[in-house]
């Protein structure tokens, strides 16, 4: 229905026209043009579709990088009906979420299209069934299939011999490829064992299609899939339409009320971290009367996949999900996506905000940031609930979460640079037409030289820790920035010579200093508990502090001098006393079960 819809809408010129699509030729071109028109009721092929198309049934190993909604589908469902290639048969479609496969079968079959799945979920009953026609003589054109299903049934491998056998299959197709690396956050184990597909039928074609564009995962599919002299299709990770935006964290209360003007009856979707507080959230969104509710991982599948019905349908407007939400979601006409709390990489803020837009209409994609989010996310990361994860992992983790916290607090370099530089993507500001907001805002920010200041910061943090004085960030920022506070008054605070250094700067500014300073290891906040349910975290040096206080390392920080103009109330980063509660951190752990329905993983998941 809304599919005919978006392709009329299309046609109308929505589509960027200016973008060079070939024409297609050669062997295949007649009848792929056809299938495209008949089948799929679409008019023309978008960047990159038809190349692939063409090279696979010219019986090449292909790899497709396109970003999220950019038309991966077709690059294998269109091969999938052809008979002019150069391999035939049924083609066998790998792919991660039972959710996602079925929608895509569902599609198909109503497009005519003779398609089947087969998943652990099935039961012997349906899987003999389903098996039995690739016995016979008239075989299904695709069969969608987890990988689990591939790795542990035998019945599945004997069937896929049976069709090597006699030349009737046409290719493997890996979707979703970079859940066979484990550099990914979706890396799933059982797509490790793909690798034996190219050993146990040496020459039927690959192809592989993620959104994933980090380098070394790319590297890792190929690889691993021990794909041969590959046809690589990549396209540019740009997406015009999307509006990208970091505020200050507001309250969830101006949030919604944000959502109530802006996105009327819009859908969008909303991202948390803790499963907890995307139900509390969800019920808030639903007691201001909008239409929303919640997806996370610890839900029952049979929920799940209504939430998901009632939204891909448009009768829930709003989801707030952890990152379990996601992988595969087809809505062509989310208005928003908000990351209520900070996401963990950039990988995930680039998935999750692509999920906005796919009509190609424009689209808001804001983070409301402040630091303490990060503080709590490294501390998960620090101390993982399964405790097999490795140093390297922590280490990992770390790393991308730091460039999450670098992208957000770089307010001056146009937001869309800095995505795709994280993709390896040179993007020239100018192009962005003023749709970040750091482009809206292009010269009300100033970078300044803090290097003494930050020389100042350490002192401080020295000489009261040679005392033993244990500090809060907060007190010691009052204590750098001289304030008049009794409780500093009391504690003698004021007699230290780093008391008041930093009393000319602007209170935003000695925030972004010390928030800095611990991002570069030269202040470190130690967590100490108080009682067996609070800790309290107090700022003490960092390792690297010593090549501040030397001399060897500078620093610059990009800031906005004076108050940001009305609308956008700088609420800054200010941060509450750093008492933690650990109930509330027991609840934050991060959903990364991915999968709607597979084998229970072996990590422990308590309560
Ligand atoms: P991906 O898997 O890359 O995220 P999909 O294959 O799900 O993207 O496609 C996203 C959307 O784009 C779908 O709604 C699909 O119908 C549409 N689409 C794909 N190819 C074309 C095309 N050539 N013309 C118009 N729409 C297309
Ligand atoms: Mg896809
Ligand atoms: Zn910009």
């Amino acid at each position: 229905e809304y599919w005919a819809e978006m392709d009329d809408v299309e046609m109308d010129g929505i589509e960027d026209k200016s973008r060079p699509v070939v024409e297609p030729t050669g062997p295949y071109a007649a009848e792929v043009q056809s299938k495209l028109k008949q089948v799929f009721l679409l008019r023309e092929f978008r960047k990159n579709q038809f190349e692939a198309i063409n090279a696979t049934m010219d019986g090449r190993d292909v790899f497709v990088l396109m970003p999220t909604g950019g038309g991966k589908s077709l690059c294998y469902q269109l091969p999938a009906v052809c008979s002019s290639g150069k391999t035939k048969g049924v083609t066998v479609v790998v792919s991660p979420l039972v959710a996602l496969i079925k929608d895509q079968v569902t599609a198909l079959q109503d497009k005519g299209v003779d398609a089947v799945f087969l998943t652990s979920e099935d039961g012997e009953g349906k899987s003999r069934e389903v098996s039995r026609r690739f016995f016979s003589s008239s075989k299904p054109t695709l069969l969608y299939i987890t990988p689990e299903r591939i790795k542990i049934s035998a019945g599945t491998k004997s069937m896929l011999t049976h069709l090597y056998q006699r030349k009737e299959l046409a290719r493997f197709v890996i979707d979703e490829a970079h859940c066979i690396s484990t550099w990914g956050q979706d890396f799933r184990e059982a797509y490790q064992e793909l690798h034996t597909l190219r050993d146990d039928f040496p020459d039927i074609p690959i192809m592989a299609l993620t959104a994933t564009a980090n380098q070394r995962t790319v590297d890792d599919i190929l690889v691993r899939l021990k794909m041969v002299n590959p046809a690589v299709f990549e396209q540019s990770f740009n997406r015009t339409n999307l509006i990208y935006n970091i505020v200050p964290k507001q309250t969830e209360k101006d949030m919604i009320a944000y959502i109530q003007r802006t996105y009327a009856n819009q859908a969008g979707i909303i991202y948390r971290t803790s499963r907890d507080n995307c139900e509390k959230l969800a019920k808030k969104l639903r007691d201001a009367g909008l239409n929303a509710k919640h997806f996370h991982a610890k839900m029952e599948t049979a929920d799940k996949e209504a939430t998901l019905r009632e939204w891909q349908h448009g009768e829930c407007n709003i989801i707030v999900a952890t990152i379990a939400f996601g992988m595969g979601i087809d809505k062509p006409n989310v208005r928003f996506v908000i990351h209520y709390d900070l996401p963990k990489t950039m990988d995930g803020y680039y998935q999750e905000t692509g999920r906005a837009g796919r009509d190609g209409l424009p689209a808001d994609c804001i983070l409301h940031y402040c630091y303490k989010d990060s503080r709590t996310i490294l501390r998960m990361i620090k101390d993982p609930k399964d405790r097999t994860v490795t140093r390297e992992s922590i280490e990992r983790q770390e790393q991308a979460l730091r460039l999450v916290v670098q992208y957000c607090e770089n307010q001056s370099e146009c937001r869309r640079t800095q995505v795709l530089q994280y993709f390896g993507e040179k993007f020239d500001a100018k192009d962005c037409l003023g749709k970040c907001n750091n482009c809206v805002n292009a010269g009300l920010y100033i970078t300044e030289e803090v290097t003494e200041q930050a020389k100042g910061v350490l002192r401080l943090v020295q000489s009261l820790e040679k005392d033993q004085q244990n500090v809060t960030i907060n007190t010691c920022q009052s204590i750098f920035r001289g304030s008049n506070l009794a409780a500093i008054r009391d504690k003698g605070y004021d007699h230290y010579s780093g008391f008041g250094a930093g009393s000319d700067m602007q209170k935003e500014l000695v925030e972004l200093l010390f928030n800095r300073l611990v991002h570069l290891d030269a202040l470190r906040e130690q967590s100490t508990p108080t009682n067996a349910q609070w800790h309290v975290d107090y700022v003490k040096l960092g390792p690297r502090a010593s090549d501040f206080l030397t001399g060897k390392t500078t620093l610059k920080i990009n800031h906005r001098p004076k108050t940001p103009k009305p609308g956008a109330k700088p609420k800054s980063t200010k941060r509450k006393p750093a008492a933690v509660n650990t109930q509330l951190h027991e609840s934050m752990y991060v959903d990364d079960d991915i999968q709607c329905s597979s084998p229970p993983k072996p990590v422990q998941k308590s309560r």
